[in-house]
């Protein structure tokens, strides 16, 4: 298999090359030539597969460059670090199923791509005799899942900038407790903006990001879509194991990342009924599918943070399907978002935007609403994240099809939210308060992209 830029601008490349080139060098969003497809019988004879051998099924579709010894470890090592026996299972609650992604160390749907990712780079730059310098910031839940997919892992040194005192206790924990001599926590005085800034100004520092070797890991790569696919293949099976006919599944989205696995998954051939796409206030993609109106707005902040985004960047590789693979038409429609803020599509091109999609917006009132009723209704809790996906299910996909929630964090994680909506606290996995009282190592420092700079220097050496 082999991969394309959506702005055309690169030949095709393999892929490792693809994992590390993460963005294109053209500018544009990687993607495979094509979508290798499953069969029902081949499906039906997956049943028995458990979450890493199914994960290996599906991924190695895409991967002809590692033997596949070597990728079945990567999976199986990856995917040893979940805490529960089926990584990612499948509850049934009040007539919704709700497929538990956030059974990963950092308790959120981000480590099953990060854990992979993370293990996929030390392999390759072992293999190649490299360093990778991966530098990023966060506001808390991508820089944790970072930080444990590569911690300890040889040839990466890895750098999160993060908003000192602004991220969730728990976020904090998860970051600071992690003692790796690979691993360095910049606290920052200052905003999440005043950290991204300095990231962008080192990366754009073309002479300092060469000689350092620096790397991201934003959601961009795909090596994180094409992991994520594996779990709508799992709840899939799961789902059909226990009678249902026809699987639908509500997605809270932010980047569109974990949408985008969805819709590979329907192109391989998965049988998936109807792809929900759940937004909060930040709500651009629902007015796209609903009205055709890809219009910029202005960032909300909302109990769902991380879903609190307008520039979703995983959106290009969709947007390069729906216009037919064409390259001209995907850059023409960048500038017209450009220049006049929008992005503007024929009516044939909607049409498939609904055969693909179906969407919902839900505000904060109807998530904290939510919360407390699902959990008056079934004793279960959701995480703000989570409940935007199921209150748009329950309005809007039909109960004659089994309706799949993505859970993409736990409760604890956004407890904050979680004990507004309840008006009880939540009680902490015991993973999180084995974290309390352990040693912490984070390097507080002024918004100062010179004190950033020279940090990086003396610990890369
Ligand atoms: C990142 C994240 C999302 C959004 O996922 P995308 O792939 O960016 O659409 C949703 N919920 C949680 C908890 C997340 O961390």
């Amino acid at each position: 298999m082999r991969y394309i830029s959506t702005r055309g601008g690169i030949q095709p490349i393999s892929f490792k090359d693809a994992v590390m080139m993460g963005l294109a060098s053209d500018g544009g969003l990687l993607l495979p030539q094509s979508y290798p497809t499953i069969s029902r019988e081949q499906l039906e004879g997956w049943r028995s597969l458990s979450y890493p051998e199914l994960a290996f099924e599906v991924i190695s579709r895409y991967v002809d460059d590692i033997p596949a010894a070597e990728l079945k470890d990567i999976i199986d090592r990856s995917y040893a670090t979940f805490s529960h026996p089926q990584v990612t299972p499948v509850v049934k609650q009040d007539g919704l199923y709700i497929l538990e992604l956030f059974h990963g160390v950092t308790l959120a749907f981000k480590d099953v791509a990060l854990q992979f990712l993370g293990n996929l780079f030390e392999y390759i730059l072992v293999e190649r005799n490299q360093k990778l310098n991966i530098i990023g910031a966060t506001s808390g839940d991508t820089g944790s899942a970072a930080i444990h997919g590569v911690r300890g892992k040889k040839g990466i040194s890895i750098f999160i900038l993060h908003p000192h005192g602004k991220t969730s206790a728990v976020q904090a924990l998860q970051m600071t407790t992690v003692t790796d001599a690979n691993v360095h926590n910049i606290a920052v005085h200052g905003t999440f903006d005043d950290c991204q800034d300095m990231v962008k100004a080192l990366f754009g520092d073309l002479e300092f990001k060469e000689k350092y070797s620096l790397g991201a890991v934003n959601s961009i790569n795909w090596a994180r879509v094409l992991a994520q696919v594996a779990y709508y293949f799992f709840a899939w099976l799961r789902v059909t194991d226990s009678g249902e006919q026809t699987v639908s599944f509500s997605v809270p989205t932010g980047n569109f990342g974990d949408i985008f696995a969805g819709y590979v998954a329907k192109r391989m051939g998965l049988p998936i009924d109807k792809l929900l796409l759940a937004t909060n206030e930040n709500n651009i993609l629902t007015r796209f599918i609903n009205q055709g109106d890809y219009s910029l707005g202005e960032v909300v902040a909302t109990v769902s943070p991380s879903m609190d985004i307008q520039i979703a960047s995983n959106f290009e590789r969709y947007l390069f399907h729906l216009f037919g693979d064409n390259p001209e038409r995907l850059k023409n429609a960048f500038v017209e978002l450009k220049e006049q803020g929008r992005i503007s599509c024929h009516e044939n091109e909607m049409a498939q935007v609904r055969r693909d999609f179906c969407s919902a917006s839900v505000n904060q009132a109807e998530t904290i609403a939510t919360i407390r009723d699902f959990h008056a209704q079934t004793g279960y809790l959701l995480d703000p994240h989570t409940a935007v996906g199921v209150k748009a299910a329950l309005d809007l996909l039909a109960a004659d099809s089994a309706r799949v929630c993505l859970a993409t964090a736990h409760p604890a994680k956004f407890g904050e939210t979680v004990e507004k909506a309840l008006g009880t606290p939540v009680p902490l996995p015991e993973s999180v308060l084995e974290l309390k009282g352990k040693p912490t190592r984070c390097e507080i420092m002024a918004a100062d992209l010179e004190k950033v700079r020279e940090f990086v220097v003396a610990q890369v050496g």
